[in-house]
């Protein structure tokens, strides 16, 4: 049901119209604070089993959390965050930035050669090259011919920005928007 894109199933009954929202059990974890920060605003739900309940797998541990359509509006915005983070968080790379780094590239005039070398300002992981080390701690996320490339830090979820100029490397970078699980 979950995979690496998806933490989030909207799922919905036409003819009763009934509908609620499964995410995942990672994802309810990982937003477990504006879940309950939601849930003391609205009121009572008038759906069984109410605005949020876990289901558990065969080893009794939960795998996803359901939620009314009230506490979905509550707090989308964050879950739609934390999904995206997730994605990032185990490597996904966005399909479209891979062809946008292809045509950097391709469009690459300077004098030096590209580097793949990355680091982290923030907890300091590095690599020689994100596209080859096995352990994949970069995540691209964006690329333009421009010469930016954005990353994501997959250890503690800072933002890097390289700018790639004709005799320079520059490292921007913005701290993740909130402390990691
Ligand atoms: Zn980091």
């Amino acid at each position: 049901m979950f995979d690496l894109e998806t933490h989030i199933v909207h799922m919905k009954d036409v003819k009763a119209q009934r509908e609620c929202f499964l995410v995942s059990a990672e994802l309810g974890v990982r937003c477990a604070d504006a879940l309950q920060g939601a849930l003391p605003m609205l009121g009572p739900s008038t759906e069984v089993p109410g605005h949020i309940c876990s289901c558990n797998g065969a080893d009794g541990k939960p795998f996803a959390y359901i939620l009314s359509r009230e506490l979905w509006n509550a707090v989308k915005y964050d879950l739609k965050a934390g999904e995206k983070e997730l994605f990032f968080k185990h490597g996904g790379v966005v399909q479209e930035s891979l062809k946008e780094f292809r045509d950097f590239l391709s469009q690459w005039d300077f004098d030096y050669d590209y580097s793949g070398s990355v680091h982290c300002p923030n907890c300091g992981r590095e690599t020689g090259d994100w596209r080859t080390d096995p352990t994949h701690p970069f995540a691209l996320s964006n690329a333009n011919t421009g010469g930016l490339l954005v990353f994501q830090c997959l250890n503690c979820g800072t933002t890097i920005r390289l700018k790639h100029f004709k005799d320079e490397v520059v490292c921007e970078h913005t701290l993740p928007s909130r402390p990691r699980a």
